[in-house]
C-alpha cells in the first residue's frame, strides 16, 4: 500500500535525530528517483524492510538452536530455525548457515573451515570478474593463503574448464570457488565438480550475485554438485544486507564452527528475520516470474546496447549483468560511469578482462536488471534505457551536459511512473 508522501514514517527518528531522519529521506529520494543499474543492488520489498528493524535487534543469541550461550532464546531460537528452514528447502541443500553478516566473511568461514595459513585455494581473477574473496592479492584470503586464479578466454570471454581443469592439477587447491561478481554467463557447477571431485579440493559455489536467479529457476542451481554454496542474501536474492552457508551434511558441522565461535560472535538476530522474510518471498511463484523476468530485461538491453555498437564482454549474457567494454566508444569507464550518474543512471565502473587500464580507472561498466525489474520498469522500455546509455556515453566523450541533463528528466518520469517497493512516494 501505497503510504502518503505527507507522512511521516519514522516519527521517532525525526524527533531525535532530524539531521540523520533527513539523510535517510534524501536516500529514499535518491532510490526513488534514479535508475539503479549495478547489478548487485536491490530494491527489498516493505515486509524485508520492516523485518529487519525489530526489536529481535537487542538480543544476544551466540551459538546456535539449541545450543546457545544465553538464555532467553525462546523466540530467537525459533527465528533462526525458520530461516535455515526455509533457505535448506529453497535450494535443496542438508544444511543451511544463515548466521554470516556478509558474504566476505561468509567466504572467510570456508577458509577457516577447510585451510590452514599458506595452503592453496583456487578462484576467479579478480579482474576477470572474480570476488576478492577467492584468493586476491589485497584480501586477507590472498595474503594468508595462497591464491591461484583462472580467468577466461580473450576469444569467448568465458570461463575455459580446461584451463581450471590443469590449474587444479597442477597446484592441488584445498577449495576451488567458482562464481563471481562480474560473470555474465552461466556458471558450469557440474563441470566445476568434475574437476574438484578429480582433484580432491571441495567445490565453493559463490553464488552471490545469482541467488534470486537459481531460487526463481532463471538460472542451473549448485545443489547437487557444490560441497558449500555461499551466497550474500541482498542481491538478486532481495533480502537484508547478510549472507549464508549451505553445505552438505558431511561439511555442515566445519562450516558452522568456523562461522561461530571460529569468525562471529552473536548473530545478527534483525537480520536473520528479515532473511526468513525474503526466503518466504523467494519460494513464491511470483518469484519464478520476477527471476525470469530479470533474465529477459538484460538480454533485451544487451542486444539493444549491442546494436548501438556496445562491446559486450562475451557477446550478451545469460544472466542478470552485463559487462561493457567502452575501449571502442573512446570513453574511460569511469568518465562514462560519473556521467550516468549525473544522468540519474547508476552504474559501477569495472575492469574488463584483459584490460589495458588501470583498475581505479579502467575500460568498463558493469550493469545490470535486478533493480529495474523490482520495481516493474516494462520490457519494452529496455530500447529507451539503451538510448539513455548511448546517448550519455557519447556526452560524456564530447562534453555536452545539456544531453546529461535531458536524460536526467527523461529517467525521472519513468521511475515516477514504475515507484520502487519498499518506497514511499517521496
Ligand atoms: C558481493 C559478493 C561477495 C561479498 O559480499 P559482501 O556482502 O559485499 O561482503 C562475495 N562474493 C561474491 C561473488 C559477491 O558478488
Amino acid at each position: 500500500m501505497a503510504v502518503q508522501p505527507s507522512e511521516d514514517r519514522r516519527p521517532a527518528l525525526s524527533a531525535a535525530d532530524p539531521e540523520l531522519a533527513a539523510l535517510v529521506r534524501a536516500e529514499e529520494r535518491l532510490q526513488a528517483d534514479t535508475l539503479r543499474l549495478i547489478p548487485s543492488e536491490n530494491y527489498v520489498s516493505a515486509a524485508v524492510l520492516e523485518a529487519s528493524g525489530t526489536v529481535l535487534q537487542n538480543k544476544y543469541s551466540e551459538g546456535y538452536p539449541g545450543r546457545r550461550y544465553y538464555e532467553g532464546q525462546q523466540v530467537i531460537d525459533q527465528v533462526e530455525t525458520l530461516a535455515a528452514e526455509r533457505a535448506e528447502a529453497l535450494f535443496r541443500m542438508d544444511h543451511a548457515n544463515v548466521q554470516p553478516y556478509s558474504g566476505s566473511p561468509a567466504n572467510l568461514a570456508v577458509y577457516l573451515a577447510f585451510l590452514r595459513p599458506g595452503d592453496t585455494v583456487l578462484g576467479m581473477s579478480l579482474p576477470m570478474g572474480g570476488h576478492l574473496t577467492h584468493g586476491w592479492g589485497v584480501s586477507a584470503t590472498g595474503t594468508w593463503f595462497r591464491g591461484v586464479r583462472y580467468g577466461v578466454r580473450r576469444d569467448t570471454g568465458r570461463v575455459d574448464l580446461d584451463e581450471v581443469r590443469d590449474l587444479a592439477r597442477a597446484e592441488r587447491p584445498k577449495v576451488i570457488f567458482c562464481g563471481g561478481t562480474a560473470v555474465p554467463r552461466v556458471i558450469d557447477f557440474a563441470g566445476f565438480a568434475e574437476i574438484a571431485r578429480e582433484t580432491g579440493a571441495v567445490l565453493v559455489a559463490d553464488v552471490a550475485h545469482i541467488a534470486g536467479l537459481i531460487a526463481g529457476g532463471a538460472h542451473p542451481s549448485p545443489a547437487p554438485y557444490a560441497d558449500v554454496v555461499s551466497t550474500t542474501t541482498h542481491k538478486t536474492l532481495r533480502g537484508p544486507r547478510g549472507a549464508m552457508l549451505l553445505t552438505t551434511a558431511e561439511h555442515a558441522r566445519a562450516i558452522d564452527r568456523a562461522v561461530f565461535p571460529g569468525l562471529q560472535g552473536g548473530p545478527h538476530n534483525q537480520t536473520t528475520a528479515a532473511i526468513a522474510v525474503a526466503l518466504k518471498e523467494a519460494a513464491a511463484p511470483e518469484f519464478a516470474g520476477y527471476a525470469h523476468q530479470v533474465v529477459a530485461n538484460a538480454r533485451a538491453l544487451g542486444e539493444e546496447l549491442a546494436a548501438r555498437g556496445f562491446d559486450l564482454v562475451s557477446g550478451g549474457t545469460d544472466n542478470h549483468l552485463l559487462l561493457i567494454d567502452l575501449t571502442g566508444k573512446d570513453v574511460p569507464g569511469k568518465t562514462a560511469a560519473k556521467a550516468l550518474d549525473r544522468a540519474g543512471i547508476v552504474v559501477n565502473h569495472n575492469a574488463v578482462p584483459y584490460d589495458t587500464r588501470k583498475p581505479f580507472d579502467p575500460s568498463g561498466i558493469r550493469i545490470g536488471t535486478p533493480a529495474l525489474t523490482s520495481r516493474g520498469v516494462p520490457a519494452a522500455a529496455m530500447g529507451t534505457v539503451a538510448r539513455w546509455i548511448d546517448r550519455v556515453v557519447e556526452a560524456a566523450r564530447t562534453g555536452d551536459e545539456d544531453t546529461v541533463s535531458e536524460v536526467r528528466a527523461e529517467v525521472k518520469v519513468m521511475m515516477d511512473a514504475c515507484p520502487a517497493p519498499g518506497l514511499p512516494l517521496v
